[in-house]
């Protein structure tokens, strides 16, 4: 039996790129890849056009390299990615986005690096010039940032797209939370990682990112709270700070009370903005708490990650 390969690849308005993607993987892996069988999941992860009549067709060509699950509404990236591990049978998993902007012709690489005995092999993504340079400075700072925060090193550059053994999609299915950042469990998970590099395409269609900035706020929000109890931790040494710089603020008052009444201006203006950056605060430090306890009260409720609605094609 030859080893086989599971693509997940999950779809949110790519209808223009469907077709092409699948003729450019079959063409990879018929003429690239020796002796290795292949399966593409595709996860329809709600979406508003008309992906599924285009993945309909491609599986009435070649069902039993094609499978489709439709999720019964749009649950995210991350959510899609999810539900295509827990369906992968395969002995590697590749991730991919279904736009072609991870390229095919990168996956012969990754799978040459798994037969050389890793299990992890990331796609990298060589520095982009045309990206814009408040986007790449911000990531830069995120990254640098969630990796002094957390204790699993997050490579920078890198995507989903990677391949993934097996034995590390177990680890995966079996890590069971509900605010999934993929990135980070895999990096969690460990075992021989390496990394691939590659320049990432333009959109195939030319169409926008579906990575809006509050989809994009959420994923990296995943990756702190997830990853990082440090804000939590931070709150103590903040209010401490506070108080000390409230309680200068109050020796202040009553020296200059004690001393100097007659310069002594009423003393309403130290009054408010004592009591504003005490607020101000606690507000922050509740915020910090409410985050976690709302993704405690995310965890404990165990409602299911996504939820599949419709399945096609003869691949497993
Ligand atoms: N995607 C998804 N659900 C969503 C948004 C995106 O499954 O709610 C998929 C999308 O189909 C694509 C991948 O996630 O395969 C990456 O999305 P996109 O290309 O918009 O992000 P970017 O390339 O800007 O990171
Ligand atoms: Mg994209």
């Amino acid at each position: 039996m030859p080893k086989t390969i599971s693509f997940i690849l999950p779809v949110y308005k790519n209808e223009s790129s469907l077709q092409e993607l699948h003729s450019r993987l079959t063409a990879v892996m018929n003429k690239d890849v020796k002796g290795l069988d292949y399966t593409m999941i595709f996860v329809v992860d709600g979406s508003p056009d008309n992906s599924i009549e285009v993945l309909k067709k491609i599986t009435a060509k070649d069902p039993s390299h094609v499978r489709v699950l439709s999720l019964s509404r749009n649950f995210g990236h991350q959510a899609a990615v999810t539900a295509g591990i827990d369906y992968a049978t395969g002995d590697a998993i590749i991730l991919m986005d279904a736009d072609l902007q991870d390229p095919p012709q990168v996956c012969p690489e990754l799978i040459e690096q798994w037969q050389n005995g890793y299990d992890v092999v990331y796609a990298q993504r060589r520095p982009r010039k045309d990206y814009p340079w408040f986007r790449r400075m911000l990531s830069d700072m995120y990254y640098g940032a969630l990796a002094k925060m957390s204790s699993v090193d997050i490579p920078r550059n890198v995507g989903d797209f990677r391949l993934i053994d097996k034995k590390v999609a177990d680890v995966i299915r079996s890590m069971k939370e509900y605010h999934r950042f993929l990135r980070g469990l895999v990096a969690y998970a460990g075992f021989k990682q390496t990394a691939v590099e590659f320049d990432r395409d333009p959109r195939f269609d030319d169409g926008k990112t579906s990575y809006s900035f509050k989809k994009l706020v959420q994923l990296a929000k995943d990756g702190i709270f997830g990853f990082s109890d440090s804000p939590l931790r931070l709150l103590a040494p903040i209010g401490v700070v506070g108080a000390l710089l409230s309680a200068m603020v109050g020796l202040h008052a009553f020296l200059s009370w004690l001393f100097w009444p007659q310069l002594a201006i009423p003393g309403w203006g130290a009054v408010i903005i004592a009591v504003f950056f005490v607020g101000s605060l606690q507000l922050i430090a509740l915020g910090v708490v409410a985050e976690y306890l709302g993704r405690t009260y995310d965890e404990v409720r165990r409602r299911p990650t996504y939820i599949v609605a419709e399945e096609f094609g003869d691949a497993k």
